[in-house]
């Protein structure tokens, strides 16, 4: 894992400085506040273990202020159980920003909440990002989601990412076989659905060679053999994806493949 270009360094110390740079919004949020903690002290526990030195009743009021809860002092003695989903989800939010992190990785964000609110969540967090020019990592099994609020999409299979690159570009004209087959079964998609065979495989035993090779339609249909890269997909394993902005694919098949094969 790299962070602002540097290996991530795995000291106590500089783990601690990260998590102050970095903060995580969980998918569930009933499940990530402490129940018996009011909103006040579900806020102010980041700066309470980071040490904060300013005023810590300004801190929180302003990260409450700023994830939509207004005014602020009427949500500091309540409990989670007294809030809706969304608000609860806007309290874990405020205890992630009252830290000023650089970057909010966000599980699933609105994946529990009613649909009348996942909007607004959304929105929240796209506001953010302009304002406070936070980076938003968000991790969705909802490709709708994705198309609508990212600039770049990772797509991963089986714990390393496959695919990479602007939205418009992967989820316009996708390389990857597995990419591909995902697009594929959307309600809205053009052409014949690519339905996968077989489960993923055990994240403890990944398969030689290409870990998708065992599902890959392009393998199994002829295709990479054609491109002369068969062999290769069986037997030969795929770096990882550097990071950076440009659009890369870890598969043997589109990188043998034209360039001009992709819109
Ligand atoms: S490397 Fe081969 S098996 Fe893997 S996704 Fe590409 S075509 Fe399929």
């Amino acid at each position: 894992v790299t962070f602002g270009g540097e290996p991530l360094d795995y000291s106590g110390r500089a783990l601690k400085a990260y998590r102050k740079r970095v903060q995580l919004v969980l998918q569930d949020p009933s499940g990530s506040l402490n129940p018996r903690h009011t909103v006040y002290d579900a806020v102010a526990e980041g700066l309470r273990i980071h040490g904060y030195a300013g005023d810590e009743h300004t801190a929180v009021s302003d990260a409450l202020a700023r994830a939509g809860l207004r005014p602020p002092e009427r949500f500091f003695l309540r409990y989670p159980h007294e809030l809706s989903g969304g608000q609860r989800q806007r309290v874990v939010i405020a205890g992630a920003l009252v830290l000023e992190p650089e970057l909010i990785v966000a599980d699933e964000p609105v994946a529990s909440l009613d649909a009348s609110v996942r909007g607004e969540i959304l929105a929240l967090l796209l506001r953010l990002r302009d304002e406070l020019g936070l980076s938003a990592l968000v991790v969705t099994h909802d490709l709708g989601l994705a198309w609508n609020i990212a600039d770049r999409v990772a797509v991963m299979y089986l714990g390393r990412i496959v695919e990479t690159g602007a939205v418009e570009q992967i989820l316009t004209a996708p390389r990857h076989p597995y990419t591909q087959a995902l697009l594929s079964v959307l309600p809205e998609a053009q052409g014949d659905p690519v339905i996968l065979t077989g489960e993923p495989p055990d994240p403890s035993n990944v398969p030689s060679g290409c870990r998708f090779h065992a599902r890959c339609h392009v393998l199994a249909s002829g295709e990479a053999e054609r491109a002369g890269v068969a062999e290769a997909c069986r037997t030969q394993d795929l770096p990882v994806l550097e990071g950076g902005d440009r659009t890369q694919v870890a598969c043997h098949w589109a990188a043998a493949a034209p360039v001009a094969a992709t819109p």
